[in-house]
């Protein structure tokens, strides 16, 4: 539905509709907290070519 948080997420979620599809709860449960904890939606991608060089 929203847009992908990152690359890593996106790959998250999709494992976890595998491992739904798959019945495999632990790892549903793994892929959701995961998904969770990943820090790196609040930074967003450092610009190239602006910086310090
Ligand atoms: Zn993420």
């Amino acid at each position: 539905m929203s847009a992908a948080k990152c690359a890593e997420c996106a790959r998250l979620e999709r494992e976890r509709e595998a491992a739904r599809a798959a019945r495999d709860m632990s790892r549903v449960t793994d892929c959701n907290v995961l998904i969770k904890r990943h820090p790196d939606h609040s930074k967003q991608p450092a610009p190239a070519g602006r910086g310090r060089g």
